[in-house]
């Protein structure tokens, strides 16, 4: 018989020679919220709800982690609410003030044109089903929402306003200082939400310096693990329970806690804030120097987004005459891995909304997103910009394939 074969564990991407350049999709687990996450796989275990000492150990874990991201976010511990990530998190700010407050306040929400689809396609969907009116706020073309056009847009119905503090295609950032501040001006009983899960570890927090309600996290964005994330909401806010049941996070939020998610999560948290400035400077210094070389050596390469408010890591571009599906895949064949602008669930090409809105037309199919991360260094900084120029070249020779004819050969 055949002896049985073994194949090794796949490399790293890493070990394979293969930059990881796509950090804003998801980030890869700090080691220091993996050991966090493997006591609770392995000999630890307890519901939260459980009285006996299994049950109050897991119970002191999530505590201990509400608390960690609480400092994180700048708010108290009261004010977390686990979920399962920051899709959830939005979710249950838009759903969940709108039933909470909607009858006594009113059933307008106003959304930035630039949102995330966690907001935005909620958003349209309660105002397609009738449950709320919705404004929609443009952009300009650096994808910067004005504070004033959305003080504009508040009426004496609205009930929330939710515009994300950083943009995860073009990493725009928003002024939500300013902007919360001319939404509680024009009407102070309206809400504000911001959308903060890519500036966890990136951008300073808090739902005092922001100005904001109610603020959404994601674990994965910062060395956390996928599928966890929180709803901070103000006390006072008490955003309705999206998902009923058995009443855990105090009723905000039932289903017994993902324990080691939850726990990673903490860690996760603890360090992003601990490192954020010196990630930021230093994921800003490499991400300004590939946009130079990019700009430099690319024909036609346009970066997107705001030059001067820009989450630190993340260099967007358009690459005229490139279909963003061809570019990735030889980006890929050449061990780039980066992304168009979002993280598409069903791997197929879609225009980018947030491209569109910034008015770049049909530009917007030639989306590329580099996010950068703890990992990178400058020598990942020039092999990529040499690997993105040779990707680009290979695609512009290949010219544009008839519809139908995708797949590239490379
Ligand atoms: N909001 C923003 C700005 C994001 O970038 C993402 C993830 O891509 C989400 C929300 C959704 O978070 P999650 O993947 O945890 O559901």
């Amino acid at each position: 018989m055949e002896p049985m074969r073994v194949d090794r564990a796949p490399r790293s991407p890493e070990q394979a020679g293969v930059l990881y350049l796509d950090h804003a999709a998801t980030t890869p687990l700090d080691p220091a919220v993996r050991a966090a996450m493997l006591a609770w796989l392995g000999e630890r275990f307890g519901n939260p709800s459980s009285v006996h000492r299994y049950g109050r150990l897991a119970r002191a874990a999530v505590d201990a982690a509400r608390d960690r991201v609480a400092a994180a976010a700048g708010c108290a511990s009261r004010e977390v609410i686990f979920t399962s990530g920051g899709t959830e998190a939005d979710n249950l700010a838009l759903r969940g003030v709108l039933e909470r407050w909607g009858p006594e306040r009113g059933r307008h929400l106003v959304v930035s044109a630039v949102e995330h689809e966690a907001v935005l396609t909620t958003a349209r969907e309660l105002a397609e089903a009738g449950a709320a009116a919705l404004t929609v706020v443009d952009c300009d073309r650096c994808g910067r929402i004005d504070p004033a056009a959305v003080a504009a847009a508040v009426r004496p119905d609205t009930v929330l306003v939710s515009v994300m503090l950083a943009n995860n295609e073009v990493g725009t950032v928003q002024d939500v200082p300013a902007l919360a501040a001319a939404v509680h001006a024009r009407s102070p009983r309206t809400l504000v939400h911001t959308d903060a899960v890519q500036a966890l570890g990136k951008l300073p927090l808090g739902l005092e310096a922001l100005g904001v309600d109610l603020l959404s996290l994601s674990a994965h964005k910062a060395y956390g693990p996928q599928g966890v994330g929180a709803l901070v909401a103000r006390h006072g806010v008490f955003p309705s329970a999206q998902m009923t049941g058995g009443g855990q996070e105090r009723g905000r939020r039932s289903g017994t806690e993902n324990v080691a998610g939850i726990a990673g999560f903490g860690v996760a948290a603890e360090l992003a804030e601990r490192r954020r400035e010196a990630d930021a400077r230093r994921l800003s210094a490499l991400a300004g120097r590939l946009t130079n070389l990019l700009t430099e050596t690319v024909t036609g390469i346009q970066p997107t987004g705001d030059p001067s408010a820009r989450l630190p890591g993340l260099a967007s571009f358009v690459v005229p005459g490139c279909r963003s599906d061809l570019l990735l895949a030889v980006l890929d064949e050449l061990g780039v891995c980066a992304s168009a602008g979002s993280a598409c669930s069903s791997g197929a090409p879609t225009p980018s909304h947030v491209l569109e809105a910034m008015g770049f037309g049909e530009l917007g199919g030639c989306a590329l997103r580099l996010g950068l991360g703890r990992s990178t260094t400058e020598a990942d900084i020039e092999a990529a910009a040499e690997r993105v120029g040779q990707a680009a070249e290979r695609v512009h020779e290949a010219g544009a394939p008839a519809a139908g004819r995708l797949r590239p050969r490379w």
